[in-house]
């Protein structure tokens, strides 16, 4: 069998090669910290991802090159593009690392983002946040993940101090006009290099603190809307010549206008409810996309809710699954948990989810609430 090269060793590289072992693939790593999360279930070499040596030795080993982990240099990218087969590209992963760039390729594609300006100092700022008007949000244009990089500015006194704050990171900065939305969805497309496309069902996203707490599947919204949602989030895999995944994240405004807010080339943590609850998991996918094969079927097999664990709430879900939970069953939720195996745990730190299969996603909810593991303060 072929062997996948994985560049980036967190939970969506060890599920994408769980998954792709399964199929007969064999997979090998790179990431710099010693037993990753993918690195316990594959071979892997332990160096840092701008180290062109690892990288060569990388592609040696591989038949094919896949990336799990956006900030992987694009240098690098580049340069096992021309040694080894990274069918993904290294032009995806340039644009999609940067929101300015991201925003103008998404826009090209004549999809619609957030209104934005770009940042250079202070004063752009002021003159920004008066064009746009506020609340809006600031961001840095690189490195940032699970909310960390921005500032929420309500009023025009917060304008200097989010500045401060956010220009001593030393990168670009955007600003964003704030989404009154109704909802936040996102949709994960496939494409194959022969540009077969297909995309997953609507997933509805609670985001807590910044980071995914929970995907709701099927979406609470109008059917118009999934079906717009999904054409949409197919376009843009068409237009920015993806192979493999691109998963699109939107607002959901309350006249029900969509508004892209930023897109990942690679599964991401808004699809591991198919896991169990579609025909076919976004790994699997992702997996038969870049090795093209034909897509697998995308159908949703049962209502689901994915609750994310988080270091806080690590202890108390494993205490529990040892059990009996007779509140489970009384609900009618099917619990399927996934760990991540990550050496230690910490406060906000993505140590695992679970996928609640149900009847109806209200009794997921109720479940996730009775526990009082996830409630807050
Ligand atoms: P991720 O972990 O998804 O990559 P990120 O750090 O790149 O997160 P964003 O997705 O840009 O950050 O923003 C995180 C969350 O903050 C969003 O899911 C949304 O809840 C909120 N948010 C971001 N931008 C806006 C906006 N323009 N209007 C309203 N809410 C926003
Ligand atoms: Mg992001
Ligand atoms: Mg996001």
């Amino acid at each position: 069998g072929s062997t996948i090269g994985v560049l980036g060793g967190g939970q969506l590289g060890r599920m994408m090669a769980l998954s792709g072992t399964a199929m007969g693939y064999r997979f090998i790593t790179l990431d710099p910290t010693s037993s990753s999360p993918c690195g316990q279930v594959t071979p892997q070499i332990e160096a840092s991802y701008s180290d062109e040596a690892a990288a060569r030795n990388l592609a040696l080993a591989s038949d094919v090159i896949t990336y799990e982990f956006e900030n992987v240099d694009a240098g690098v990218a580049a340069l096992l593009e021309n040694e080894s087969y990274v069918p993904q590209g290294s032009t995806l992963l340039y644009t999609t690392q940067h929101r300015l760039r991201e925003k103008h390729a998404i826009e090209a594609a004549g999809v619609p983002v957030a209104p934005y300006r770009e940042i250079t100092d202070l004063p752009s700022l002021v003159k920004a946040a008066e064009e746009l008007g506020l609340p809006c949000v600031l961001k840095t244009a690189t490195g940032g993940y699970d909310g960390k990089g921005q500032a929420v500015i309500r009023s025009a006194d917060e304008l200097e101090a989010a500045h401060t704050e956010l220009a001593a990171t030393g990168r670009e900065l955007v600003l964003e006009k704030f989404i009154a939305f109704q909802a936040e969805i996102s949709v994960i497309a496939a494409r194959s290099p022969q540009g077969e496309v297909k995309s997953f069902p609507v997933s509805e996203n609670i985001h807590v603190d910044g980071i995914l707490h929970l995907s709701i599947v099927p979406a609470r919204i109008e059917e118009g809307i999934q079906r717009e949602a999904r054409k949409l989030a197919e376009k843009l895999a068409e237009s920015l010549h993806v192979a493999g995944l691109l998963a699109v994240e939107m607002f959901v405004t309350r006249d029900g206008e969509l508004y892209v807010n930023e897109v990942a080339p690679r599964p991401h943590n808004s699809g591991h409810y198919t896991m169990e609850a579609c025909a076919t998991s976004q790994f699997e996918q992702h997996v038969r996309a870049i090795c093209n094969l034909p897509l697998g079927d995308t159908t949703l097999l049962s209502p689901v809710v994915m609750v994310n664990v988080l270091g806080q709430h690590l202890d108390e879900v494993v205490k529990r699954t040892g059990l009996p939970d007779n509140a489970l069953s009384e609900y009618g939720v099917v619990p399927k948990l996934h760990l991540y195996g990550k050496n230690e745990s910490k406060t906000g730190r993505k140590m695992g989810h679970i996928n609640l299969l149900c009847k109806d996603v209200q009794h997921a909810l109720d479940w996730i609430e009775q526990t009082h593991i996830w409630r807050q303060g």
